[in-house]
């Protein structure tokens, strides 16, 4: 299966030839310097620049692959809200402690390169990050 940043420069052209994103590239870094940062970035580069159902269809599939629900911190009240995907929509309106995080384990974390966790009571990657 190809990685989500193919996948990405498949949809906007980007994989053909000598075709370079660096265009899509911030002028300046958020100064951390490791690679999931990077990572980070880069996609959300790439998400502004593709059609928007494109971007929703990213999304969609992201937050079915959300493993939020089987948190402890994840209670009924969430559940009959349907959230979810905490680090793209920020904090949660239900949850208010968290005894423990899965994020680091979610298979959307390593897809996106996200860099931070407990994202129900911290907001989102993007304020994690102070953006
Ligand atoms: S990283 Fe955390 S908030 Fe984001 S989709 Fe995975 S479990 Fe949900
Ligand atoms: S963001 Fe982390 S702590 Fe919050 S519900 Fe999801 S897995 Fe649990």
């Amino acid at each position: 299966m190809k990685s989500l940043m193919n996948r990405l420069k498949t949809m906007l052209g980007l994989d053909k030839g000598d075709a370079d994103s660096s265009a899509l590239r911030p002028e300046k870094s958020t100064g951390k310097k490791d690679g999931a940062e990077d990572k980070w970035t880069e996609i959300q580069r790439l998400l502004e620049a593709m059609p928007a159902d494109e971007r929703e269809e990213l999304m969609a599939e992201n937050r079915s692959d959300c493993i939020c629900p089987n948190c402890p911190s994840y209670g009924e009240p969430s559940a009959e809200k349907r959230e979810a995907l905490f680090c793209c929509d920020g904090k949660s309106q239900s949850i208010g402690a968290v005894e423990d995080c899965l994020c680091s384990g979610c298979e959307v974390a390593e897809k996106m390169g996200l860099d931070h966790s407990r994202y129900c009571v911290n907001g989102n990657e993007r304020e994690q990050r102070g953006l």
